[in-house]
Protein backbone atom coordinates (compact mmCIF):
# COMPACT_ATOMS: atom_id res chain seq x y z
CA UNK A 1 0.00 0.00 0.00
CA UNK A 2 0.92 3.58 -0.62
CA UNK A 3 -0.61 6.67 2.16
CA UNK A 4 -2.68 8.74 0.60
CA UNK A 5 -2.12 11.74 3.11
CA UNK A 6 0.84 12.67 5.24
CA UNK A 7 0.07 13.25 8.74
CA UNK A 8 0.39 17.28 10.07
CA UNK A 9 -1.33 18.18 6.64
CA UNK A 10 -4.94 17.56 6.85
CA UNK A 11 -5.71 16.29 2.87
CA UNK A 12 -6.54 13.03 0.95
CA UNK A 13 -3.47 13.98 -1.12
CA UNK A 14 -3.35 10.70 -3.76
CA UNK A 15 -0.03 10.23 -3.89
CA UNK A 16 0.02 6.61 -5.44
CA UNK A 17 -0.76 8.76 -8.70
CA UNK A 18 3.12 9.17 -9.06
CA UNK A 19 3.97 5.87 -9.26
CA UNK A 20 4.93 3.24 -12.25
CA UNK A 21 6.12 0.21 -12.96
CA UNK A 22 5.53 -1.59 -9.83
CA UNK A 23 7.15 -5.32 -10.52
CA UNK A 24 7.82 -7.81 -8.07
CA UNK A 25 10.36 -10.59 -8.24
CA UNK A 26 11.04 -13.86 -5.96
CA UNK A 27 14.30 -14.68 -4.88
CA UNK A 28 15.23 -16.30 -8.37
CA UNK A 29 14.70 -13.52 -9.91
CA UNK A 30 11.41 -14.91 -11.79
CA UNK A 31 8.88 -12.30 -11.64
CA UNK A 32 5.68 -12.61 -9.34
CA UNK A 33 2.21 -11.20 -10.46
CA UNK A 34 1.19 -8.09 -9.19
CA UNK A 35 -2.28 -7.13 -9.26
CA UNK A 36 -3.62 -3.49 -8.58
CA UNK A 37 -6.66 -3.97 -5.93
CA UNK A 38 -7.23 -0.51 -5.40
CA UNK A 39 -6.12 2.96 -6.09
CA UNK A 40 -2.83 2.66 -3.57
CA UNK A 41 -2.82 -1.17 -3.29
CA UNK A 42 -1.27 -4.07 -4.59
CA UNK A 43 -1.13 -7.36 -4.37
CA UNK A 44 1.59 -9.66 -4.79
CA UNK A 45 1.69 -13.54 -5.54
CA UNK A 46 4.43 -14.60 -3.95
CA UNK A 47 4.01 -18.40 -4.68
CA UNK A 48 4.94 -19.01 -1.19
CA UNK A 49 8.37 -16.80 -1.25
CA UNK A 50 9.91 -16.16 1.97
CA UNK A 51 11.89 -13.00 0.45
CA UNK A 52 10.51 -10.90 -2.56
CA UNK A 53 11.55 -7.86 -4.03
CA UNK A 54 9.19 -5.24 -5.31
CA UNK A 55 10.63 -2.20 -7.72
CA UNK A 56 8.71 1.02 -8.80
CA UNK A 57 9.34 4.14 -9.46
CA UNK A 58 8.08 7.27 -8.63
CA UNK A 59 7.58 11.27 -10.01
CA UNK A 60 7.94 13.90 -7.56
CA UNK A 61 8.20 17.46 -9.00
CA UNK A 62 5.70 19.10 -6.15
CA UNK A 63 7.49 21.39 -4.47
CA UNK A 64 5.79 21.78 -0.71
CA UNK A 65 6.79 20.69 2.91
CA UNK A 66 4.57 17.33 2.32
CA UNK A 67 5.59 16.33 -0.95
CA UNK A 68 8.42 14.90 -3.15
CA UNK A 69 10.95 17.01 -5.32
CA UNK A 70 13.51 15.71 -7.17
CA UNK A 71 15.90 17.90 -9.22
CA UNK A 72 19.35 18.54 -11.06
CA UNK A 73 20.21 19.48 -7.45
CA UNK A 74 18.64 18.11 -4.40
CA UNK A 75 15.39 15.80 -3.61
CA UNK A 76 12.93 15.95 -0.81
CA UNK A 77 11.54 12.88 0.26
CA UNK A 78 8.87 12.50 2.50
CA UNK A 79 7.79 8.84 3.52
CA UNK A 80 4.61 9.17 2.75
CA UNK A 81 4.43 10.12 -0.73
CA UNK A 82 7.59 7.58 -1.49
CA UNK A 83 7.67 4.47 0.08
CA UNK A 84 4.87 1.32 -0.80
CA UNK A 85 5.24 -0.95 2.68
CA UNK A 86 3.05 -3.72 3.49
CA UNK A 87 -0.60 -2.71 4.04
CA UNK A 88 -0.94 -5.62 7.45
CA UNK A 89 2.75 -4.51 9.03
CA UNK A 90 3.01 -0.96 9.65
CA UNK A 91 5.25 -2.00 12.93
CA UNK A 92 8.08 -3.84 10.96
CA UNK A 93 11.26 -2.08 11.03
CA UNK A 94 12.23 -0.59 7.28
CA UNK A 95 15.90 0.09 6.02
CA UNK A 96 16.81 2.66 3.57
CA UNK A 97 19.35 3.01 1.26
CA UNK A 98 20.13 6.05 -1.14
CA UNK A 99 22.65 6.22 -3.76
CA UNK A 100 22.95 10.41 -4.47
CA UNK A 101 24.20 11.68 -8.25
CA UNK A 102 27.73 12.41 -8.25
CA UNK A 103 28.09 16.02 -7.14
CA UNK A 104 25.78 15.69 -4.18
CA UNK A 105 27.23 16.00 -0.63
CA UNK A 106 25.06 14.01 1.58
CA UNK A 107 21.62 13.44 3.07
CA UNK A 108 20.15 14.69 6.04
CA UNK A 109 17.07 12.89 8.32
CA UNK A 110 16.20 12.44 12.01
CA UNK A 111 16.27 8.94 11.47
CA UNK A 112 19.70 6.83 12.64
CA UNK A 113 22.05 5.52 10.78
CA UNK A 114 22.32 2.00 9.19
CA UNK A 115 25.43 0.99 9.96
CA UNK A 116 28.52 2.43 8.62
CA UNK A 117 27.36 2.44 5.70
CA UNK A 118 27.01 6.38 3.82
CA UNK A 119 23.26 7.55 3.38
CA UNK A 120 21.74 4.55 5.07
CA UNK A 121 19.23 4.78 7.66
CA UNK A 122 17.06 2.61 9.70
CA UNK A 123 13.20 3.38 10.67
CA UNK A 124 12.01 1.25 13.79
CA UNK A 125 8.49 1.42 12.19
CA UNK A 126 6.33 2.20 9.11
CA UNK A 127 4.96 5.92 10.93
CA UNK A 128 8.53 6.70 12.29
CA UNK A 129 9.39 6.72 8.11
CA UNK A 130 6.76 8.71 7.18
CA UNK A 131 7.55 10.60 10.31
CA UNK A 132 11.23 11.34 8.68
CA UNK A 133 11.57 13.40 5.49
CA UNK A 134 15.04 12.84 4.11
CA UNK A 135 16.49 15.85 2.27
CA UNK A 136 19.30 14.42 -0.43
CA UNK A 137 21.70 17.35 -1.83
CA UNK A 138 24.42 19.86 -0.91
CA UNK A 139 23.10 21.70 2.21
CA UNK A 140 25.19 24.08 4.15
CA UNK A 141 24.92 22.23 7.41
CA UNK A 142 24.81 24.06 10.96
CA UNK A 143 25.30 21.94 14.22
CA UNK A 144 24.91 22.85 17.66
CA UNK A 145 24.09 21.20 21.11
CA UNK A 146 22.35 22.38 23.98
CA UNK A 147 22.70 20.55 27.22
CA UNK A 148 23.29 17.23 25.90
CA UNK A 149 20.86 17.74 22.65
CA UNK A 150 22.37 17.92 19.35
CA UNK A 151 20.52 20.10 16.66
CA UNK A 152 21.11 20.13 13.16
CA UNK A 153 20.08 22.78 10.85
CA UNK A 154 20.40 21.60 6.87
CA UNK A 155 19.95 24.54 4.40
CA UNK A 156 19.13 23.66 0.83
CA UNK A 157 20.31 26.70 -1.65
CA UNK A 158 21.56 28.95 0.36
CA UNK A 159 23.41 30.91 -3.24
CA UNK A 160 25.55 33.37 -0.97
CA UNK A 161 22.59 34.91 0.04
CA UNK A 162 20.66 33.38 2.99
CA UNK A 163 22.81 34.13 5.92
CA UNK A 164 23.33 30.51 7.23
CA UNK A 165 25.62 31.22 10.31
CA UNK A 166 22.66 34.12 11.71
CA UNK A 167 19.61 32.03 11.02
CA UNK A 168 22.05 28.78 13.28
CA UNK A 169 22.60 31.16 16.03
CA UNK A 170 18.89 32.21 15.87
CA UNK A 171 17.93 28.98 16.19
CA UNK A 172 19.86 27.84 18.89
CA UNK A 173 18.66 30.74 21.14
CA UNK A 174 14.87 29.28 19.96
CA UNK A 175 15.39 26.02 20.66
CA UNK A 176 16.66 27.16 24.34
CA UNK A 177 13.59 28.75 25.04
CA UNK A 178 11.16 26.02 24.12
CA UNK A 179 13.76 23.58 26.39
CA UNK A 180 13.08 26.49 28.73
CA UNK A 181 10.03 26.46 28.74
CA UNK A 182 8.83 22.43 28.81
CA UNK A 183 11.90 22.03 31.15
CA UNK A 184 12.36 18.40 29.72
CA UNK A 185 13.38 17.52 26.02
CA UNK A 186 12.02 14.35 23.70
CA UNK A 187 14.14 13.45 21.55
CA UNK A 188 18.33 13.33 21.95
CA UNK A 189 18.85 15.31 18.25
CA UNK A 190 16.50 17.53 16.25
CA UNK A 191 17.02 17.80 12.41
CA UNK A 192 15.71 20.86 10.81
CA UNK A 193 15.74 20.79 7.14
CA UNK A 194 15.43 24.17 5.60
CA UNK A 195 14.71 24.45 1.88
CA UNK A 196 15.88 28.00 0.45
CA UNK A 197 13.27 27.08 -2.47
CA UNK A 198 11.23 30.59 -3.22
CA UNK A 199 8.39 28.73 -1.72
CA UNK A 200 6.65 28.65 1.86
CA UNK A 201 5.28 26.41 4.35
CA UNK A 202 6.75 24.04 7.61
CA UNK A 203 5.63 20.64 8.37
CA UNK A 204 6.45 19.40 12.11
CA UNK A 205 7.61 15.73 12.68
CA UNK A 206 8.81 14.41 15.73
CA UNK A 207 12.55 14.44 15.61
CA UNK A 208 12.37 16.64 12.73
CA UNK A 209 10.71 20.00 10.63
CA UNK A 210 10.98 20.98 7.35
CA UNK A 211 10.39 24.28 6.22
CA UNK A 212 10.38 25.98 2.74
CA UNK A 213 11.35 29.32 2.55
CA UNK A 214 13.10 32.19 0.65
CA UNK A 215 16.63 32.73 -0.48
CA UNK A 216 16.19 36.25 0.98
CA UNK A 217 14.53 35.71 3.86
CA UNK A 218 17.24 36.80 6.05
CA UNK A 219 17.66 40.21 3.63
CA UNK A 220 14.63 41.99 5.67
CA UNK A 221 13.32 42.33 9.09
CA UNK A 222 9.50 41.51 8.34
CA UNK A 223 11.02 38.24 6.06
CA UNK A 224 13.57 37.15 8.59
CA UNK A 225 10.72 37.41 11.67
CA UNK A 226 8.91 35.08 9.63
CA UNK A 227 11.03 32.51 9.31
CA UNK A 228 12.39 32.97 12.57
CA UNK A 229 8.45 32.24 13.73
CA UNK A 230 7.88 29.53 11.52
CA UNK A 231 11.22 27.90 13.15
CA UNK A 232 9.60 28.35 16.97
CA UNK A 233 6.37 27.06 15.82
CA UNK A 234 7.57 24.00 14.12
CA UNK A 235 9.52 23.22 17.07
CA UNK A 236 6.88 23.54 19.39
CA UNK A 237 5.13 20.77 17.36
CA UNK A 238 7.91 18.19 18.41
CA UNK A 239 5.92 18.65 22.03
CA UNK A 240 2.63 19.60 21.45
CA UNK A 241 1.46 17.98 18.20
CA UNK A 242 3.74 15.01 17.94
CA UNK A 243 3.97 13.93 21.30
CA UNK A 244 1.10 15.58 22.87
CA UNK A 245 -2.15 15.28 20.58
CA UNK A 246 -5.60 14.76 20.40
CA UNK A 247 -6.21 10.98 20.63
CA UNK A 248 -7.17 10.73 16.89
CA UNK A 249 -4.23 11.64 15.88
CA UNK A 250 -2.17 8.41 16.28
CA UNK A 251 -1.90 5.81 15.47
CA UNK A 252 -2.75 6.58 11.72
CA UNK A 253 -4.99 4.95 9.48
CA UNK A 254 -3.00 6.21 6.07
CA UNK A 255 -5.40 5.51 3.83
CA UNK A 256 -8.16 7.53 5.24
CA UNK A 257 -9.06 10.72 7.14
CA UNK A 258 -8.30 11.45 10.75
CA UNK A 259 -10.94 13.51 11.91
CA UNK A 260 -10.48 15.32 15.08
CA UNK A 261 -11.78 18.61 16.85
CA UNK A 262 -8.49 19.04 18.23
CA UNK A 263 -6.69 21.33 16.03
CA UNK A 264 -7.18 24.01 17.67
CA UNK A 265 -4.63 22.71 20.12
CA UNK A 266 -2.29 21.43 17.57
CA UNK A 267 -2.11 24.31 15.80
CA UNK A 268 -4.15 27.51 17.29
CA UNK A 269 -1.83 26.87 20.56
CA UNK A 270 1.01 26.27 18.75
CA UNK A 271 0.70 29.20 16.66
CA UNK A 272 0.37 31.05 19.52
CA UNK A 273 3.17 30.08 21.39
CA UNK A 274 5.52 30.24 18.84
CA UNK A 275 5.39 33.88 18.61
CA UNK A 276 5.79 33.88 22.56
CA UNK A 277 8.71 32.03 23.31
CA UNK A 278 10.26 34.19 19.87
CA UNK A 279 9.67 37.16 21.96
CA UNK A 280 10.54 35.43 25.36
CA UNK A 281 13.81 34.30 23.74
CA UNK A 282 14.43 37.95 22.99
CA UNK A 283 14.20 37.70 18.83
CA UNK A 284 11.47 39.88 18.63
CA UNK A 285 10.75 43.15 19.81
CA UNK A 286 7.37 43.86 22.04
CA UNK A 287 5.75 45.73 19.24
CA UNK A 288 6.36 42.95 16.51
CA UNK A 289 5.32 40.56 18.79
CA UNK A 290 1.91 42.36 19.59
CA UNK A 291 1.58 43.24 15.46
CA UNK A 292 1.88 39.71 15.39
CA UNK A 293 -0.85 39.04 17.44
CA UNK A 294 -3.02 41.99 16.41
CA UNK A 295 -2.37 40.88 12.86
CA UNK A 296 -4.00 37.47 14.03
CA UNK A 297 -6.97 38.86 15.51
CA UNK A 298 -8.12 41.82 13.04
CA UNK A 299 -8.07 38.74 10.45
CA UNK A 300 -10.39 36.50 12.54
CA UNK A 301 -12.25 39.88 13.51
CA UNK A 302 -13.03 40.88 9.33
CA UNK A 303 -13.67 36.90 8.28
CA UNK A 304 -17.12 36.64 7.97
CA UNK A 305 -17.21 33.00 8.46
CA UNK A 306 -16.59 33.54 12.14
CA UNK A 307 -20.40 33.61 12.63
CA UNK A 308 -20.82 30.44 10.29
CA UNK A 309 -18.38 27.93 11.88
CA UNK A 310 -17.11 27.12 15.59
CA UNK A 311 -13.04 26.70 16.31
CA UNK A 312 -14.49 22.93 16.65
CA UNK A 313 -16.11 22.10 13.31
CA UNK A 314 -13.57 24.11 11.49
CA UNK A 315 -11.02 21.59 13.02
CA UNK A 316 -13.15 18.35 12.12
CA UNK A 317 -13.78 19.81 8.61
CA UNK A 318 -9.89 20.60 7.41
CA UNK A 319 -10.16 18.03 5.26
CA UNK A 320 -13.26 19.70 3.06
CA UNK A 321 -12.48 23.17 3.77
CA UNK A 322 -8.83 24.71 5.11
CA UNK A 323 -7.33 22.67 2.63
CA UNK A 324 -9.48 23.19 0.22
CA UNK A 325 -10.04 26.87 -0.22
CA UNK A 326 -12.30 28.40 -2.35
CA UNK A 327 -13.85 31.87 -3.52
CA UNK A 328 -16.40 31.22 -0.77
CA UNK A 329 -13.94 30.11 2.14
CA UNK A 330 -14.23 33.37 3.80
CA UNK A 331 -17.77 33.42 3.83
CA UNK A 332 -18.28 30.10 5.33
CA UNK A 333 -15.11 28.95 7.44
CA UNK A 334 -12.45 30.30 10.26
CA UNK A 335 -8.80 29.11 10.10
CA UNK A 336 -8.13 27.23 13.02
CA UNK A 337 -4.80 28.64 13.39
CA UNK A 338 -5.40 32.06 13.55
CA UNK A 339 -8.93 31.51 15.38
CA UNK A 340 -7.21 28.84 17.73
CA UNK A 341 -4.45 31.45 18.32
CA UNK A 342 -6.71 33.95 19.13
CA UNK A 343 -8.24 31.62 21.41
CA UNK A 344 -4.92 30.63 23.48
CA UNK A 345 -4.55 34.18 23.79
CA UNK A 346 -7.78 34.43 25.68
CA UNK A 347 -7.89 31.53 27.50
CA UNK A 348 -4.39 32.09 29.27
CA UNK A 349 -5.48 35.30 30.43
CA UNK A 350 -8.16 33.80 31.42
CA UNK A 351 -6.19 31.32 33.68
CA UNK A 352 -4.17 34.10 34.70
CA UNK A 353 -7.15 36.46 35.90
CA UNK A 354 -8.71 33.01 37.61
CA UNK A 355 -5.45 32.53 39.46
CA UNK A 356 -4.77 35.29 40.40
CA UNK A 357 -2.14 35.37 38.22
CA UNK A 358 -0.64 32.42 39.85
CA UNK A 359 -1.26 30.26 36.16
CA UNK A 360 -1.72 30.26 32.98
CA UNK A 361 -1.67 28.48 29.90
CA UNK A 362 2.08 27.55 30.19
CA UNK A 363 1.06 25.41 33.46
CA UNK A 364 -1.48 24.13 31.58
CA UNK A 365 0.80 23.04 28.54
CA UNK A 366 3.15 21.65 30.74
CA UNK A 367 0.99 19.25 33.25
CA UNK A 368 -0.82 17.73 29.58
CA UNK A 369 2.52 17.14 28.47
CA UNK A 370 3.35 15.18 31.31
CA UNK A 371 -0.19 13.25 31.75
CA UNK A 372 -1.20 12.71 27.90
CA UNK A 373 2.04 12.60 25.99
CA UNK A 374 2.86 9.52 24.77
CA UNK A 375 0.93 6.53 22.71
CA UNK A 376 -2.91 7.52 24.00
CA UNK A 377 -3.52 10.84 23.30
CA UNK A 378 -6.28 13.20 24.87
CA UNK A 379 -9.82 13.52 24.52
CA UNK A 380 -11.30 16.77 24.12
CA UNK A 381 -12.79 16.22 27.49
CA UNK A 382 -9.34 15.60 29.27
CA UNK A 383 -8.08 18.64 27.80
CA UNK A 384 -10.57 21.01 28.88
CA UNK A 385 -10.73 18.96 32.27
CA UNK A 386 -7.13 19.49 32.76
CA UNK A 387 -6.89 23.33 31.59
CA UNK A 388 -10.05 24.07 34.48
CA UNK A 389 -8.03 22.00 36.83
CA UNK A 390 -4.61 24.60 36.67
CA UNK A 391 -7.60 27.32 36.36
CA UNK A 392 -8.97 26.08 39.26
CA UNK A 393 -12.16 27.20 38.01
CA UNK A 394 -14.90 26.15 35.70
CA UNK A 395 -14.69 27.43 31.83
CA UNK A 396 -17.73 26.16 30.42
CA UNK A 397 -19.02 29.54 29.44
CA UNK A 398 -15.34 30.05 28.00
CA UNK A 399 -15.50 26.56 25.58
CA UNK A 400 -18.72 27.55 24.68
CA UNK A 401 -18.03 30.87 23.18
CA UNK A 402 -14.41 30.16 22.37
CA UNK A 403 -14.71 26.58 20.50
CA UNK A 404 -18.16 25.17 20.20
CA UNK A 405 -20.27 28.42 19.15
CA UNK A 406 -19.93 31.44 16.68
CA UNK A 407 -20.39 34.01 18.93
CA UNK A 408 -18.19 37.30 18.91
CA UNK A 409 -14.96 37.27 20.69
CA UNK A 410 -14.52 39.22 24.09
CA UNK A 411 -11.25 41.05 24.44
CA UNK A 412 -11.93 43.36 27.49
CA UNK A 413 -10.34 40.52 30.23
CA UNK A 414 -7.10 40.77 27.62
CA UNK A 415 -7.02 44.50 27.65
CA UNK A 416 -7.62 44.97 31.24
CA UNK A 417 -5.52 42.54 32.89
CA UNK A 418 -2.36 43.61 30.65
CA UNK A 419 -3.31 47.08 30.29
CA UNK A 420 -3.33 47.21 26.60
CA UNK A 421 -6.02 48.59 24.35
CA UNK A 422 -6.53 48.71 20.41
CA UNK A 423 -5.20 51.49 18.47
CA UNK A 424 -7.91 53.96 17.22
CA UNK A 425 -8.17 53.19 13.29
CA UNK A 426 -5.36 54.79 11.60
CA UNK A 427 -6.30 57.16 8.22
CA UNK A 428 -3.27 57.74 6.07
CA UNK A 429 -1.70 60.93 5.34
CA UNK A 430 -2.79 62.50 2.61
CA UNK A 431 -6.00 60.68 1.99
CA UNK A 432 -10.00 61.49 2.97
CA UNK A 433 -10.88 60.35 6.34
CA UNK A 434 -12.32 57.24 5.14
CA UNK A 435 -11.81 55.78 1.25
CA UNK A 436 -14.47 54.54 -0.54
CA UNK A 437 -14.88 51.42 -1.30
CA UNK A 438 -16.33 48.43 -3.18
CA UNK A 439 -15.58 45.54 -0.62
CA UNK A 440 -14.56 43.02 -3.44
CA UNK A 441 -11.12 41.66 -3.50
CA UNK A 442 -10.22 41.66 -6.85
CA UNK A 443 -7.16 40.32 -9.02
CA UNK A 444 -5.64 40.71 -12.75
CA UNK A 445 -5.85 37.75 -14.77
CA UNK A 446 -4.88 38.00 -18.49
CA UNK A 447 -4.72 41.39 -18.57
CA UNK A 448 -8.80 41.58 -17.22
CA UNK A 449 -9.61 43.19 -13.50
CA UNK A 450 -11.56 39.74 -12.28
CA UNK A 451 -13.30 39.83 -8.87
CA UNK A 452 -11.90 37.43 -6.80
CA UNK A 453 -13.80 37.09 -3.83
CA UNK A 454 -16.82 38.94 -2.15
CA UNK A 455 -17.36 38.79 1.38
CA UNK A 456 -20.58 39.01 3.13
CA UNK A 457 -21.78 42.32 4.20
CA UNK A 458 -19.76 44.22 1.54
CA UNK A 459 -21.05 46.87 -0.84
CA UNK A 460 -19.95 44.55 -3.63
CA UNK A 461 -22.44 41.24 -2.13
CA UNK A 462 -25.23 43.74 -1.46
CA UNK A 463 -25.27 44.49 -5.35
CA UNK A 464 -24.90 41.20 -6.73
CA UNK A 465 -21.38 41.28 -7.59
CA UNK A 466 -20.10 37.70 -8.05
CA UNK A 467 -16.63 35.91 -8.16
CA UNK A 468 -15.10 36.09 -11.83
CA UNK A 469 -16.79 38.50 -12.82
CA UNK A 470 -15.03 41.21 -14.90
CA UNK A 471 -15.04 44.93 -14.02
CA UNK A 472 -15.35 46.39 -17.20
CA UNK A 473 -16.29 50.12 -16.85
CA UNK A 474 -17.05 52.45 -13.78
CA UNK A 475 -20.12 54.91 -14.24
CA UNK A 476 -19.75 55.24 -18.21
CA UNK A 477 -15.75 54.85 -18.10
CA UNK A 478 -14.10 52.09 -18.62
CA UNK A 479 -11.31 50.92 -15.70
CA UNK A 480 -7.95 48.76 -16.85
CA UNK A 481 -7.10 46.60 -14.70
CA UNK A 482 -4.09 48.46 -12.87
CA UNK A 483 -6.71 51.94 -12.52
CA UNK A 484 -8.90 50.46 -9.77
CA UNK A 485 -7.46 52.18 -6.59
CA UNK A 486 -7.52 55.37 -8.60
CA UNK A 487 -10.34 55.59 -10.13
CA UNK A 488 -11.87 54.94 -6.55
CA UNK A 489 -10.29 57.73 -5.41
CA UNK A 490 -12.62 59.59 -7.26
CA UNK A 491 -15.61 58.48 -4.92
CA UNK A 492 -16.55 58.97 -1.80
CA UNK A 493 -18.15 56.39 1.06
CA UNK A 494 -22.00 56.74 0.05
CA UNK A 495 -21.68 57.73 -3.45
CA UNK A 496 -23.58 55.13 -5.46
CA UNK A 497 -21.70 53.93 -8.56
CA UNK A 498 -22.94 52.01 -11.82
CA UNK A 499 -20.35 49.20 -12.62
CA UNK A 500 -19.98 47.57 -15.54
CA UNK A 501 -19.04 43.83 -15.44
CA UNK A 502 -19.07 41.24 -18.30
CA UNK A 503 -20.11 37.75 -16.41
CA UNK A 504 -20.00 35.01 -19.42
CA UNK A 505 -19.17 37.53 -21.89
CA UNK A 506 -22.23 39.01 -21.33
CA UNK A 507 -22.35 42.50 -19.64
CA UNK A 508 -24.11 43.55 -17.28
CA UNK A 509 -24.72 47.01 -14.66
CA UNK A 510 -24.50 46.78 -11.32
CA UNK A 511 -25.32 50.07 -8.76
CA UNK A 512 -23.09 49.87 -6.06
CA UNK A 513 -23.12 51.78 -3.06
CA UNK A 514 -20.18 52.30 -2.06
CA UNK A 515 -19.08 52.01 1.79
CA UNK A 516 -15.69 53.37 3.63
CA UNK A 517 -12.71 50.99 3.23
CA UNK A 518 -12.78 49.42 7.10
CA UNK A 519 -9.35 50.81 9.20
CA UNK A 520 -7.83 48.51 11.10
CA UNK A 521 -9.53 48.01 14.34
CA UNK A 522 -7.71 44.93 16.09
CA UNK A 523 -4.54 46.37 16.59
CA UNK A 524 -3.12 45.98 20.11
CA UNK A 525 -0.83 48.89 21.78
CA UNK A 526 0.34 49.02 25.46
CA UNK A 527 -2.09 51.98 27.11
CA UNK A 528 0.00 54.92 28.41
CA UNK A 529 -2.47 54.60 31.65
CA UNK A 530 -1.42 51.26 32.12
CA UNK A 531 -1.44 51.02 36.06
CA UNK A 532 1.67 49.53 37.69
CA UNK A 533 0.16 46.27 38.78
CA UNK A 534 -1.00 45.93 34.41
CA UNK A 535 2.42 46.66 33.71
CA UNK A 536 3.59 43.86 35.72
CA UNK A 537 1.26 41.13 34.54
CA UNK A 538 2.32 42.33 30.79
CA UNK A 539 6.25 41.46 31.77
CA UNK A 540 4.93 38.40 33.51
CA UNK A 541 3.15 37.51 30.04
CA UNK A 542 6.25 38.17 28.03
CA UNK A 543 8.19 36.46 30.03
CA UNK A 544 11.11 38.57 29.18
CA UNK A 545 12.20 42.09 29.61
CA UNK A 546 14.90 42.34 27.06
CA UNK A 547 14.37 44.91 24.13
CA UNK A 548 17.16 43.57 21.64
CA UNK A 549 15.97 45.25 18.41
CA UNK A 550 14.31 48.41 20.53
CA UNK A 551 15.11 51.45 22.76
CA UNK A 552 13.60 50.10 26.29
CA UNK A 553 10.40 51.35 27.11
CA UNK A 554 10.54 53.30 29.86
CA UNK A 555 8.12 52.39 32.70
CA UNK A 556 8.51 48.70 31.68
CA UNK A 557 12.04 47.80 33.15
CA UNK A 558 10.36 47.25 36.79
CA UNK A 559 8.56 44.08 37.93
CA UNK A 560 6.23 44.71 40.84
CA UNK A 561 7.42 42.31 43.65
CA UNK A 562 4.30 42.89 45.42
CA UNK A 563 1.68 42.97 43.24
CA UNK A 564 1.25 38.82 43.66
CA UNK A 565 2.64 38.07 40.45
CA UNK A 566 4.68 35.17 40.12
CA UNK A 567 8.21 34.65 39.14
CA UNK A 568 7.44 32.00 36.43
CA UNK A 569 9.73 29.20 35.90
CA UNK A 570 7.52 29.31 32.98
CA UNK A 571 9.49 32.99 31.97
CA UNK A 572 13.22 33.41 31.03
CA UNK A 573 15.32 34.54 33.80
CA UNK A 574 14.87 38.29 33.62
CA UNK A 575 17.86 39.81 33.12
ZN1 LIG B 1 1.70 23.85 12.73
Amino acid sequence: MMAVWTPGSYLIREYERHVENVAAAGTDGARLAVTKTAKNRWTISTGGAGTIAVTYRVYGREMSVRTNWIDSEFALLNGAPTFLTLADSHSRPHEISLTLPAGWTRSVTALPALGSAANGYRASTYDALVDSPILAGSPAVYAFEIDGTSYLLANEGEAGVFDGSRAARDAEAIARGHHRFWRTVPYDRYVCLNLITESGGGLEHADSAVLMTSRWATRTRKAYLGWLELVSHELFHAWNGKRLRPIELGPFDYEHEAYTRGLWVVEGITDYYGDVLLHRAGLSTRDEFLASLSDKIEAVQSTPGRAVQSLASASFDAWIKHYRPDENSANTSISYYLKGAVIAFLLDVRIRCASGGSRSLDDVMRAAYEQFAGTRGFTEKEFRALAEDVAACSLQSFWLRALDGTEELEYSEALELLGLRFKAGEVPPGKLPARATLGAMTKIDGGRLLVAQVRRGTPAHEAGLDADDEIVALDEFRVRPEQLEARMEQYVPGDRVSVLVSRRDRLLRLDVTLAAEPPKLWQLEVDPAATHAQQACLADWLGTLNWRFGPRDSGFGTRDSGSGIRDPESGIRNP
